[in-house]
C-alpha cells in the first residue's frame, strides 16, 4: 500500500528571529515568526508524513497553546512526529519541497537542508529534493514578510 501527503506552512518574517529552513540556519536579517523556532520547512514536511499517514496534522500534536512547544526545536518535533508514522508501519519513500521566499536564496545551502531532512528521516539525500522559488517582488512574499513552504511525501506500508 502506498499514500501521498501534503504539507504547506507561512510564517511571518521578523527582525530578531532567526532563518531556519529544514534544521538548516541561513544568515538574514529576519527570521521567521513562530511559537516554535519557525522552521517553515520543517513544519510542511511533518504535516506532509502526518498527513500521508492518517495521523492527525502538527496543530493536533503539538498544540500552540501548549507551553512545552514554546521556541521548541522544529527538527525534534519533525523526529518525533516521524517516529509516529514508523510505528504505525509506515517506510518514508521520498520526499520533495518548495520554499519560497525572496531572501536569503537557497541553493547556496540546498545540500544541507536535504542532508539535515535525510538524516531526521532516515532516507538517502537522493530522496530528498528541495526547490527554491522567489515571490516575484509580488504579495506578501515578494516583499520580503513572508516564507512559505510545501511538501509531498510518499509513504509505503508491506
Ligand atoms: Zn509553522
Amino acid at each position: 500500500m502506498i499514500r501521498v501527503g501534503l504539507g504547506e506552512d507561512l510564517h511571518r518574517l521578523v527582525r530578531g528571529r532567526r532563518f531556519l529552513l529544514g534544521g538548516v540556519e541561513f544568515p538574514s536579517r529576519r527570521g521567521e515568526l513562530g511559537h516554535s523556532d519557525g522552521d517553515v520547512l520543517a513544519h510542511a514536511v511533518t504535516d506532509a508524513i502526518l498527513g500521508a499517514a492518517g495521523l492527525g496534522d502538527m496543530g493536533a500534536i503539538f498544540p500552540p497553546a501548549d507551553a512545552a512547544w514554546k521556541d521548541a526545536d522544529s527538527m525534534i518535533l519533525l523526529r518525533t512526529a516521524f517516529e509516529r508514522v514508523k510505528k504505525s508501519g509506515w517506510r518514508l519513500v521520498n520526499l520533495d519541497c518548495v520554499v519560497s521566499c525572496e531572501k536569503p536564496k537557497l541553493l547556496p545551502r540546498r545540500d544541507l537542508i536535504r542532508a539535515s531532512l535525510a538524516r531526521t528521516l532516515e532516507l538517502d539525500p537522493a530522496a530528498v529534493f528541495v526547490k527554491g522559488k522567489t515571490g516575484e517582488g509580488l504579495g506578501p512574499i515578494g516583499k520580503g514578510r513572508a516564507v512559505a513552504a510545501r511538501a509531498v511525501c510518499l509513504l509505503e506500508k508491506s
